[in-house]
């Protein structure tokens, strides 16, 4: 912990961040991915793993503990493994996690457990091939299936599964995904639809909120129990627990968004760092670390930047009186950091 610890202008600690490794993804999510062409980050513009691990170190002096490794798709990096041993070295980082859709995850799993990776989230928003191919416009179903088992098999204590609910698309599926990640010993995550940058589809009719898939599950398997928070958690995900014990999550970011404890800070695979996922603009670090600034001055500029921080993104949009999809393509295509997949879910 830093000796002074570092908050924002609403007392929020900085301790949680989301490295993007790529803005590449190999599958198009229709919630996150829909158009056919994208623009991408110039290639000479992505970190190298050594400067990943130089702005994580910087980081972990400020505070952050937790790492989470996203993207895009961040098994499309090659060699991941290697940044994992340099981050699961740092002292201060005690908890590193990954997100990933799982396709490459049966071939990676063990050598990532290996380099040190202590969680592993696999996104899943269904148990139907043929829905996954329309919806990804992907036919790589059974691997995500591989995959989870394999991060099982590596010996990862918590494998978890993130599945974005939407009406009309897989709300049917709520129970059988529950069952699914009950034979695995994965703990599900129902997550609303959110209309994050990408989402260009996004529709306040396709958000099943979490007072309904609550209602739909308690229709199933009985009375379910809230399960108690400590006061200064940050987590996202809300914890429940069925008449018979088994846990799942809900993430209610759109109807209940949970912006006065956000400790996450976002920082792209470019070198951008992000305040909210909503935020406009980003912070540039990248030319900082490569100009041959030195880690105080960068920890100098953050402290600057995290002290003014006043965002309330999730909040502030839940409170907008028509909401429909926060950007339209062109605006995307201006700035390829208003993506999701750019900034890192
Ligand atoms: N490719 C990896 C994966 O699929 O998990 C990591 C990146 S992905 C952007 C991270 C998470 O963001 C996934 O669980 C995905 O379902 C979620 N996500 C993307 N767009 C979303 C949206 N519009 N609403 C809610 N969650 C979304």
């Amino acid at each position: 912990m830093p000796a002074m610890p570092l908050t924002d202008s609403l007392g929020r600690p900085l301790s949680s961040l989301r490295v993007s490794v790529t803005d590449r993804c190999n599958i198009r999510c229709r919630y996150c991915m829909p158009e056919d062409e994208y623009v991408w980050l110039p290639r000479g513009s992505i970190l190298t793993f050594e400067e990943i691990d130089r702005l994580v170190g910087v980081f972990a002096l400020l505070g952050v503990s937790k790492i989470r490794l996203t993207g895009g798709e961040p098994l499309l990096r090659q060699q991941l493994d290697h940044l994992i041993a340099l981050l699961s070295a740092r002292p201060g980082i005690r908890d590193l996690a990954l997100t990933t859709n799982g396709i490459l995850l049966s071939r990676v799993a063990e050598p990532l457990k290996r380099a040190g990776l202590h969680r592993v989230t696999v996104s899943l928003d269904t148990l139907r091939p043929d829905r996954f191919r329309s919806f990804t416009r992907s036919g790589r179903h059974a691997e995500v299936l591989a995959g989870i088992d394999a991060a099982g098999a590596a010996g990862f204590p918590s494998v978890k599964v993130n599945t974005v609910v939407i009406r009309g698309f897989n709300d049917d599926e709520m129970v059988d995904l529950l069952e699914f990640g009950r034979a695995r010993g994965a703990e599900v995550r129902f997550i609303e639809y959110m209309d994050v940058g990408g989402a260009t589809q996004w529709n306040a009719a396709d958000v099943v909120s979490r007072r309904e898939m609550l209602a739909a599950l308690e229709r199933h398997y009985g009375p379910i129990r809230a399960l108690p928070e400590s006061q200064m958690s940050s987590a996202p995900a809300e914890r429940f627990a069925l008449p018979d014990g088994t846990t799942f999550g809900i993430i209610a970011s759109t109807t209940e968004p949970f912006c006065r404890s956000c400790d996450r800070g976002r920082l792209t695979a470019d070198g951008t760092f992000f305040l909210c996922l909503y935020a406009a603009r980003g912070v540039d670090l990248r030319d900082l670390a490569r100009s041959g600034a030195a880690d105080d001055a960068i920890a100098a500029r953050l402290q600057d930047v995290w002290r003014a921080r006043a965002d309330r993104g999730a909040e502030e949009r839940a409170a907008a009186p028509e909401r429909g999809a926060l950007y339209q393509i062109a605006s995307l295509r201006a700035d390829p950091h208003r993506e999701m997949h750019t900034r890192g879910g």
